[in-house]
């Protein structure tokens, strides 16, 4: 791998220096890692972020991405700076995962060290910190650009970490390569943003004609991941996607998943340019939405937490449910 075919990759020299200021390190050509807020917040003696439901301990998570500023969405929504080239770039090579993370890790941990000799912050927590336990392919851009994507899961868990991989559905062939032995993310997410092809578009202004029917092709390959807890999530925002839970729960169906998350927009980085602070939904707001949903697909209304306003929704009958049942009921505030 280690001459990869030329595609799009190199992020400008003026962005870098935008992204340095906003907490990103960069990794190579498309890559970067930013330290999550909920890792800050463990170190420093406070609350875990919600996917602990899923066992992920937030002050040993590694926070990245291998398609940093790569998208073919440009979502009403999204806290990140929009660029242009998003899906072509401008000419270079793909770096090779093993490259990839450990030159983030490597990075996480030059970003950590000034936590040592922190009196507030306990030293197991920051020695455990250092040794990133779960990678959340998650941080910006869509992570299925990246070609690798499936020799980056494999490493990750041939390394004993958990890989938590987010994504707007928009590659199912990429998704396919995943079901493949080892390459299975333990945690796979599938974002949802509106209830029909109208919504998604006027929420998303996909990049690509046929993001829709590409996202429903990947809900029905995310029926064949056998091992990994499969999770859609819905992006909640009023006025915009809180509404016809049964529409929502046709294309559930689709996929499967052992989970729903409802999770609130928040009103926060670049979205605040594009959304009113009112499109933000309380849990309040959420709660009876979220409901509604789980009876429409004869699921249960699980957890919720409070202060990053998401709800969770169980199919009674996943093999994760008793697991992540009894860690979500101890996490819920
Ligand atoms: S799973 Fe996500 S929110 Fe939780 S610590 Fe990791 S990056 Fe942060």
């Amino acid at each position: 791998m280690g001459s990869m075919p030329a595609e799009s990759v190199e992020i400008a020299k003026a962005e870098l220096t935008k992204l340095r200021r906003a907490g990103y390190r960069v990794v190579g050509g498309h890559s970067a890692v930013k330290i999550c807020h909920w890792t800050r917040s463990v170190l420093r003696g406070g609350k875990n972020c919600y996917k602990g439901w899923y066992g992920i301990k937030s002050h040993r998570c590694l926070q990245m991405t291998p398609a940093l500023q790569y998208c073919n969405m440009m979502c009403i929504f999204c806290w990140r700076h929009h660029t242009i080239n998003r899906i072509t770039g401008v000419g270079g090579e793909w770096d090779r995962p093993e490259d990839i993370l450990d030159g983030l890790i490597r990075e996480q941990r030059q970003l950590l060290s000034g936590f040592k000799g922190n009196p507030i912050v306990d030293k197991r927590l920051f020695d455990e910190a250092m040794e990133p336990k779960h990678v959340a392919i998650s941080l910006d851009g869509e992570p299925t650009i990246y070609p690798y994507l499936a020799d980056m899961v494999k490493l990750i868990k041939s390394r004993g970490m958990t890989a938590f991989l987010v994504t707007n559905g928009t590659n199912p062939e990429r998704l396919m390569e995943l079901t493949e032995e080892d390459a299975e993310p333990t945690n796979l997410y599938i974002s949802l943003y509106g209830p029909d092809p109208e919504a998604h578009k006027r929420i998303c202004r996909p990049l690509i004609p046929d993001s829709w029917e590409r996202l429903v092709e990947s809900l029905k390959v995310m029926r064949e991941f056998q091992k990994s807890v499969k999770v859609v999530r819905l992006i909640m925002i009023n006025g915009y996607t809180i509404r016809d839970p049964e529409k929502y729960a046709e294309l559930i169906r689709i996929a499967e998943p052992d989970f729903i998350e409802c999770k609130g927009y928040m009103h926060v980085g670049e979205s605040q340019k594009r959304m009113k602070r009112e499109a933000m939904p309380s849990l309040d707001e959420i709660r009876p939405f979220a409901i509604k949903l789980a009876e429409a697909l004869g699921y249960e209304y699980l957890a919720e937490d409070r202060p990053s306003r998401v709800s969770l929704i169980a199919n009674p009958s996943s093999p994760h449910y008793d697991v992540v049942k009894m860690k979500a009921l101890g996490f819920s505030q």
